[in-house]
């Protein structure tokens, strides 16, 4: 059992920024996130374009936003579940919140600040009949450690960023060529990464298939080949140890909404007048997932609420105790080990 003062869900730009404003006040945090990486709807999203409206910034690339948030929560040691999604929160009888997640990582703390954005990224599904029996046997959606990968005969699925850049990343990194399997030969990823592909291709390190979509997957207790579909072509199939399908993520609420919190419009619904906490006391949702009169769904306006939110975290987890907000410009940034 992790536990910390404040469990947040959501390692997007709010998520991290309450790490900072949580470390001023000397109270811990751990974050949870559905995607493998820190950095929400910026990372997964939009990383290379450049944002305007953060203060104090005329213009920094989204990537880069992430990258500075995460140095400036470091100070204070956040702990990160990454690659899981937060399923269930139960009440225990002191007051704590226990949260577990998909792959059963449990966290307790007395507070939780939902910072989910639009929702956990869920992966897009192909629509093959077989393919839940695959999943996990085989059927990768995510690659959440790349070692893992490591000698076995893999195929990627898809034209965009994602797909393009883990195809390359396995045919530099491994000694096996790697599949790559897309619809077109229209792709939608960076013209950096379609050039690349295409020298890799060249060298015999990509075995690329456009016009082509795997259409089913063969196997008994876990993936042995997948059939592919080729324009004007017979289908054929091919070996594999791992079909990864990455055809994108799409945000759904998701388990959240299934936790006794009042919702409106798939959001959570907070007490904008204090503290942004929801109608479980002790749980406040924060940044895009949360709504109330005026809501506009901004990165600042969450930097804004997170700021306000960790206020009352502080007196339920130090009833007793009282917090003097001081500039940090007159006590600088005590960080814990
Ligand atoms: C193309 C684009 C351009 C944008 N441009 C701007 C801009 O210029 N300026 C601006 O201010 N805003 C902009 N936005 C909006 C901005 O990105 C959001 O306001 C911001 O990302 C919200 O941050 P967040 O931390 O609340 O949520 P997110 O960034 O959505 O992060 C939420 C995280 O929570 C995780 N999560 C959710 N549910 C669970 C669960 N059950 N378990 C585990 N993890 C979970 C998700 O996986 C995700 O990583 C833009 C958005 C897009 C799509």
């Amino acid at each position: 059992m992790i536990q910390t003062d404040i469990i947040i869900i959501g390692a997007g730009p709010v998520g991290l920024f309450t790490v900072f404003e949580a470390g001023l006040m000397k109270l811990r945090c751990h974050l949870i996130d559905a995607i493998p990486q820190a950095g929400g709807q910026l990372s997964e999203i939009y990383p290379k374009k450049p944002i305007y409206d953060i203060p104090g910034f005329p213009s920094i690339l989204a990537g880069e936003l992430v990258d500075n948030l995460l140095k400036q929560a470091a100070p204070f040691n956040p702990g990160f579940t990454l690659g899981e999604r937060a399923e269930t929160i139960e009440k225990h009888k002191d007051g704590s919140f226990v949260v577990t997640t998909s792959e059963g990582t449990q966290h307790q703390a007395p507070t939780v600040m939902i910072a989910g954005g639009l929702g956990s990224f869920e992966p897009r599904k192909p629509k093959i009949e077989t393919l839940a029996q695959f999943e996990k046997k085989g059927v990768e959606y995510m690659v959440r450690e790349p070692e893992a990968f490591v000698g076995k005969k893999l195929f990627v699925s898809g034209g965009g960023d994602s797909a393009l850049d883990w195809a390359i990343y396995f045919a530099e990194n491994h000694d096996i060529p790697v599949g790559l399997v897309h619809r077109t030969d229209m792709f939608r990823g960076h013209k950096d990464s379609v050039e690349k592909v295409y020298a890799l291709q060249a060298q015999g390190k990509i075995d690329l298939y456009t016009h082509a979509e795997v259409v089913d997957l063969h196997g008994t207790d876990k993936l042995e080949q997948i059939e592919l579909k080729q324009k004007d072509q017979d289908n054929i199939k091919v070996n594999v140890d791992y079909w990864l399908p990455l055809f994108g993520l799409s945000p759904k609420l998701g388990p959240i909404g299934d936790w006794g919190l009042e919702i409106e419009k798939n959001a959570i619904v907070v007490d904008n007048s204090l503290d942004y906490q929801t109608n479980l006391p002790g749980v406040f949702a924060i940044g895009d997932v949360n709504t109330y009169p005026g809501k506009l769904k901004l990165i600042l306006c969450g930097f804004h609420e997170a700021t306000l939110a960790v206020q009352t975290a502080y007196k339920i987890i130090h009833p007793d105790k009282r917090f003097t907000m001081k500039y940090t410009t007159v006590q600088g940034i005590q960080g814990f080990e």
